[in-house]
């Protein structure tokens, strides 16, 4: 209990449970990918430092009992200039044929956002980046860091290549920085006065923002749910008479929406993309070292095809997909201007702040079982012993995901062996047995012999 409370204030989550719709049904301990979900006394709890916020629980609770919390609209009315930074994947949620991208901007305009600044822009400038990034560094491969749960699942589940993942900005934070810098330029207002809102495909990237890897502080001021967004704008379409002319990013920053959308930009011949969470633990699971240190670049993204798989993005995944591919397939390479923004910015501006100040992103150390070794040590054997009681199924009837983990749970006083239903069931036939004995006089016989 006092862990959580700890914790809470160590980590924030966007993923959260409604604790009176949970069932206990134990469905969501098996598909988390990061084994931070225990149903304990008919209700799941969610370990904090466990949690990547990829959004998997929210797919498979069949009660509807995990949301994702996001902004409020509301939020619009906080700021004098407001902007919008739709990502790859919001473009992907109309059918370029029925609803042209421009009609959809001209309805963020009219929900009150004042700019419209695509991600997709940014992740040109991303690509161009990391290759920049490559020429001067020759530590291969380098994992890009675009996905907040893929980067979280690093440092969570397999620290020692974390030293791999890009010290790069994702798009987000790209194209946060740029659009304010646009705003305060052309209307001389102060960075307090404008509001910059990511239009979110999923869970992690609220989490990105309210407590980023790499930097003290996002430079988002706030995330909205791409179905938030997507409603609002679909009951404003049949009131635009006229639709604006905007300026949209080029095909190679629009692609990044889906699998192999990052890598098609970057120009090296070894280079691997994976998405899907369980894909990518499979993945770091199975690589050897010499595969590994074979790749130049790997992209991983933790939604199957890619962020239009997001567990706030409203369209079928593949039928988003697929108008991605054509919406991208209409658009010029690039309509960025990229040599002026590099004029702009240097290459600092595109290396995470803790990178630019030395430092680097931090490893969790989820399964420490005590800070003091010989505890720790302690605790490993009583962990040996339990398991030579649990069956070794990981059946999922306890609560816990698998045997080990509720015998961990178990050296740490979070849970009782007896919430395993083999060991209650030996333990219930022992007692049985015993009675059997004393009513039919054995027992006393045999301790008087
Ligand atoms: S959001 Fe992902 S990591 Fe967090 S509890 Fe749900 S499935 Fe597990
Ligand atoms: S793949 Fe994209 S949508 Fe999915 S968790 Fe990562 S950033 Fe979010």
């Amino acid at each position: 209990m006092k862990d959580n409370e700890k914790n809470k204030k160590r980590y924030y989550h966007s993923v959260r449970l409604k604790e009176d719709d949970c069932k206990g049904c134990t469905h969501c301990i098996r598909t988390c990918p990061t084994q931070a979900i225990r149903v304990y006394d008919g209700k799941a709890t969610i370990i904090e430092e466990r949690c990547i916020d990829c959004g998997e629980c929210i797919r498979t609770c069949p009660n509807f009992a995990k949301y994702a919390h996001t902004d409020s609209l509301d939020m619009l009315n906080d700021f004098k200039y407001t902007v919008a930074l739709p990502a790859p994947s919001f473009m992907a949620q109309f059918d370029p044929d029925d609803i042209p991208l421009d009609k959809v901007y001209t309805a963020l305009n009219l929900m009150g956002f004042e700019y419209i600044f695509e991600v997709a822009a940014a992740a040109e400038l991303v690509n161009k980046a990391t290759e920049k990034f490559m020429q001067e560094n020759k530590k291969r491969p380098v994992i890009s860091s675009a996905c907040p749960a893929v980067v979280r699942l690093i440092l969570t589940r397999f620290p020692e290549y974390a030293e791999y993942i890009a010290p790069l900005e994702p798009p987000m934070d790209i194209a946060a920085k740029i659009s304010k810098d646009m705003v305060m330029k052309k209307t001389g207002c102060n960075e307090k006065e404008v509001g910059v809102f990511f239009i979110s495909p999923c869970p992690a990237k609220v989490t990105a923002v309210n407590q980023p890897e790499g930097k003290k502080k996002s430079p988002v001021d706030g995330v909205f749910s791409m179905t938030d967004v997507f409603d609002a704008v679909m009951s404003r379409i049949q009131e635009i008479k006229e639709t604006k002319n905007y300026e949209h990013a080029g095909k190679y920053g629009i692609i990044w929406g889906v699998h192999e959308g990052e890598i098609r930009n970057v120009h090296v011949e070894k280079k691997i993309a994976v998405a899907g969470i369980h894909n990518i633990i499979s993945f770091f699971e199975n690589v050897d070292d010499k595969e590994f240190s074979s790749y130049e670049f790997i992209e991983v993204q933790a939604c199957i095809p890619g962020c239009v798989g997001g567990v706030l993005a409203p369209t079928d995944k593949f039928m988003a997909k697929t108008r991605l591919k054509r919406l991208a397939g209409r658009m010029k390479e690039s309509t960025v201007k990229r040599e002026k923004v590099f004029e702009d910015y240097d290459m600092k501006f595109f290396i995470m702040e803790f990178f630019n100040e030395g430092r680097k992103l931090q490893p969790r150390s989820i399964n420490r079982l005590d800070t003091d070794i010989e505890k720790a040590m302690e605790k490993a054997e009583k962990i040996d012993v339990l398991m030579k009681e649990f069956p070794g199924i990981d059946c999922g009837i306890c609560g816990c995901p698998t045997c080990e983990t509720l015998a961990e749970d178990v050296v740490q006083g979070k849970a009782s062996k007896f919430d395993c239903i083999f060991v209650l069931k030996e333990k219930i036939k022992n007692i049985k047995e015993e009675l059997g004995d004393i009513s039919s006089g054995k027992r006393i016989k045999d301790e008087n012999k």
